[in-house]
């Protein structure tokens, strides 16, 4: 990864730059942001720089040996470790990232802002936490004591050191205090109040602040396509992270439905047109039931968002073009005397779809209630 493939973050980037132009390269070195800021890309794009072979003052030449293994993430002397678990393939004691490569790769290739939960995801371990392993600890001194194979530098790319026990942390002390020559520990974290202490005394932190929002605004319209207004409105909600901008984006795209949904279903629950409700409520009962309690959120985050409005407190709204209009005509029915059994309506509708009440029979009956709720 080259630094102008990292979004935003000019700054910084100017300043590792410098730093390995002057030959001034910390041994351990923690790069510390929060998530989807670009922890992880600016690690690779340091990494890339560092053994890049025609680097110029402004970045890694993206095409010398070096810079095209670092970008297949195929480098041997970029090692990575990084949290995992065990799987239908890999038992509790075996566990160290060499044998998620394959899932590793694919999932930073395809997106380098990956998030924890996404690659706990792509490993497939459910719900289970991934960790770094003492057997880990032990891999990496075996693997850095030997001389590197084809680059000046050998590097340790260590993603997320928050999720290494004290074990493995002991084991690492000797070599995160005196790394073997040409030797560079990167660790990526977003939580750094977890790292065990001795570890984290023993790095220099490099900071990645937030994002700025007009490079998150250009990045979703040059790599998702979004257009301007959106990409702008979502720039400022992402709070400065890419993977939250993303995950803003599928939301709006699935809201669009739900929004559907919802006027339709407030228009005629104030109007008590009952058949018109009846025949809905069969509908929805067809979808999904994951998509219909996606849906009961989605309705309360708009009954919230509408009751601010009528509070007069739009500083705490955050609702996208056409719900924003949708709620300023529809806030005025939501008010202190209705609010909260409008919420519990939508929640006992939440419960009894969880339970796998009849959806139709939950749908019709909640509608009822907002109804009268609406008009009263
Ligand atoms: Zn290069």
């Amino acid at each position: 990864m080259q630094f102008q493939s990292v979004i935003g973050q000019q700054h910084l980037k100017e300043k590792l730059l410098q730093t390995v132009q002057d030959g001034r390269i910390s041994h351990a070195q923690l790069f510390w942001g929060a998530e989807g800021c670009g922890n992880l890309p600016l690690a690779l794009a340091y990494a890339q720089y560092l053994n890049c072979t025609h680097r110029t003052a402004a970045d890694s030449c993206g095409v010398c040996p070096s810079c095209n293994k670092i970008q297949k993430l195929i480098h041997p002397d970029l090692h990575f470790a990084v949290p995992v678990n065990s799987t239908k393939s890999v038992t509790a004691d075996k566990l160290i990232t060499d044998h998620f490569l394959p899932q590793w790769r694919d999932a930073v290739m395809g997106n380098p802002y990956l998030t924890e939960a996404q690659w706990y995801e792509a490993l497939d371990i459910e719900n289970k936490q991934g960790r770094i392993s003492v057997h880990e600890a032990t891999r990496i001194i075996e693997k850095l004591n030997f001389k590197s194979f084809e680059s000046e530098y050998k590097i340790l790319l260590l993603w997320l050191p928050e999720r290494m026990g004290h074990e493995a942390a002991n084991r690492l002390l000797k070599l995160v205090e005196e790394p073997p020559d040409k030797t560079v520990l990167l660790f990526v974290s977003e939580s750094p109040n977890h790292i065990i202490k001795t570890i984290l005394s023993r790095t220099m932190p490099v900071h990645i602040p937030p994002i700025d929002a007009p490079s998150l605004e250009a990045a979703l319209q040059q790599r998702e396509g979004l257009p301007e207004a959106d990409a702008g409105k979502i720039a400022r909600l992402a709070g400065g992270s890419y993977s939250h901008a993303l995950t803003l984006m599928r939301n709006s795209r699935e809201e669009n439905e739900f929004f559907e949904w919802f006027t339709f279903m407030m228009r005629n629950a104030y109007a008590a047109k009952f058949l018109e409700l009846f025949d809905w409520a069969e509908e929805l009962a067809k979808a999904g039931r994951e998509k219909q309690k996606n849906f009961l959120l989605y309705a309360q985050h708009l009954i919230r968002e509408s009751f601010m409005l009528n509070r007069d407190t739009p500083d705490v709204v955050y609702l996208m073009g056409e719900e924003e209009q949708f709620a300023q005509k529809f806030s005025p029915f939501v008010n202190e005397r209705n609010v909260e059994n409008i919420f519990h309506e939508l929640n006992i509708a939440q419960e009894h779809i969880a339970q796998n009440g009849n959806a139709k029979m939950v749908f019709t009956d909640m509608l009822l209630q907002i109804g009268k709720l609406l008009r009263k």
